[in-house]
């Protein structure tokens, strides 16, 4: 039987059958304080593909920290073959000071491939593809949806490659959206490597969801099983049918006011049904946001003071199979236990989010 190769990282070897934690030394605090990049990495003794999962590439979105943790903890990856390697917190500096951003304001995920030279975002974006990315064949990085905002777990990825579509199936995410490439993301920068690449988002920036992350933590063994990483099931799962759906948009508050949201993340709503009233606090008047066609709600804010046009309900549309949909939620349901009654789909979708 063939045996996995070394993998040398940050001037480390790791030899096939070893586990190590490699510091990576990033820009130092000012406080004089060391800062380094940890990848866990798990070399298995047999060959295979070469796995990077990323968290908290915005620093305050730390579901995907707790995600990582518990695949780090599988019994399972005693059987891994192949190369896990794993970065519980890419965006260190902004999961320190609780921030999306680092500390000189930028969106490390705008600046990818960053350079040597760089500003402080694009020498960790650099570090991150100089010493790790470039190991990699398939990478899924977990994010969460931004401060007061939280997103039904769903996948966003090219759906136009037929091995990431198939990747993003096995997830088994609820949701997944077709989601172009954002300039300086790090999934542009796996594009450009050829490497398939899902991004998780599910859950609120600052929150850990139990919901959000045991679905993640089964959708990446899922991923490992796919990719034959992982030993599959004797006996699989009754594969999940997927419902496509046509788009998703959001729906912007029409005025400024106090909000009353009427409705839960995962629910099906109707055309012209109210999601939230919008009232002057000082005021008895208020308005009502309605929803503008069929759709499941995948993303909604959670703070109830509101600007006009700011994005409130991510909303994901389908033209037919509704029944199907809802058949599809009460298996979710079943699988990962919602506290909640809301219905939840599988479907796939366009997407012109917000963030990711
Ligand atoms: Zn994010």
């Amino acid at each position: 039987m063939a045996a996995n190769h070394t993998v040398t990282i940050g001037g480390e070897q790791v030899l096939p059958g070893q586990t190590k934690s490699i510091d990576i030394p990033l820009a130092a605090m000012y406080t004089h304080t060391d800062v380094g990049l940890t990848v866990h990495v798990i070399n298995g003794k047999r060959p295979g593909p070469c796995l990077l999962l990323t968290a908290a590439v915005h620093g305050d979105e730390i579901n995907g920290v707790e995600i990582i943790r518990q695949v780090l903890g599988s019994k399972q990856l005693s059987k891994l073959r192949g190369t896990l390697l794993a970065i519980p917190v890419v965006n260190v500096h902004g999961f320190l000071n609780q921030s999306r951003y680092l500390p000189d304001g930028r969106d490390l995920n705008r600046c990818f491939p960053g350079s040597l030279k760089g500003s402080l975002a694009g020498r960790v974006a650099y570090t991150l593809i100089d010493k790790i990315l470039c190991h990699a064949t398939h990478c899924i990085d977990l994010h969460t949806g931004a401060r007061h905002r939280t997103n039904l777990p769903q996948i966003r990825t090219d759906l136009s490659q037929s091995e990431t579509q198939e990747l993003a199936l096995a997830f088994g995410s609820p949701v997944i959206l077709d989601a172009q490439l954002r300039e300086g993301s790090l999934r542009q920068a796996a594009a450009d490597r050829d490497i398939p690449f899902l991004l998780y988002e599910a859950g609120e920036a600052l929150r850990f969801d139990e919901f959000s992350i045991r679905a993640g933590t089964r959708g990446v063994i899922n991923i490992m099983r796919e990719l034959n990483m992982l030993p599959r099931k004797v006996r699989p799962a009754k594969p999940t049918t997927v419902t496509i759906a046509d788009d998703s948009r959001w729906v912007r508050a029409p005025n400024s006011g106090v909000m009353r949201t009427m409705v839960r993340l995962g629910a099906r709503v109707k055309k012209g049904t109210v999601l939230a009233y919008i009232s002057d606090p000082v005021g008895l008047g208020q308005k009502a946001v309605l929803a503008p066609a069929e759709s499941i709600v995948i993303g909604l804010t959670n703070l109830p003071l509101v600007h006009e046009g700011e994005a409130l309900f991510h909303l994901a549309n389908y033209s037919k199979k509704i029944h199907q949909v809802a058949n599809q939620v009460a298996t979710f349901h079943d699988t990962f236990g919602s506290s909640g009654d809301e219905e939840e789909p599988f479907f796939i979708g366009q997407d012109d989010s917000l963030e990711d």
